[in-house]
């Protein structure tokens, strides 16, 4: 069984990188879901999924999960995420499952008829 290397100055420095957090160095913000307003408010994620889209209860609750949607600062990354996948159930940057269904319809008929 090799024998450890001693830990020297240059092994430690080849080492994985530490890098040290402090107050003035705060983790860098790299994903817009770090800045969230469903995720950092008090806001129950089940206002963001409705059973249905129907009955004055879902668009009393769709109303809400909006109004917090129009204050998020990501409304846009949010939504175009979510218009990037097939099926992605819940309100998203705004938009209803149905909103994004017919977006995606319409641009599909553009694209077909450019
Ligand atoms: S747009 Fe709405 S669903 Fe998207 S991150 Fe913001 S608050 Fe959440």
């Amino acid at each position: 069984m090799p024998r450890p290397r001693p830990r020297t100055r240059r092994t430690r420095r080849l080492g994985r990188p530490h890098r040290r957090r402090t107050q003035e160095s705060p983790r860098p913000v790299t994903d817009w879901r770090h800045l969230a307003h469903c995720r950092n408010s008090d806001t129950h994620p089940e206002l963001f999924f409705p059973d249905g889209e129907t009955t004055t209860h879902h668009l009393a609750q769709i109303a809400r999960a909006k109004a917090v949607c129009a204050q998020c600062p990501v409304q846009g990354p949010c939504g175009d995420w979510a218009l990037a996948r097939p099926s992605e159930a819940g309100i998203w940057g705004g938009l209803t499952e149905n909103e994004r269904r017919a977006l995606k319809r319409r641009a599909a008929r553009r694209r077909t008829a450019a």
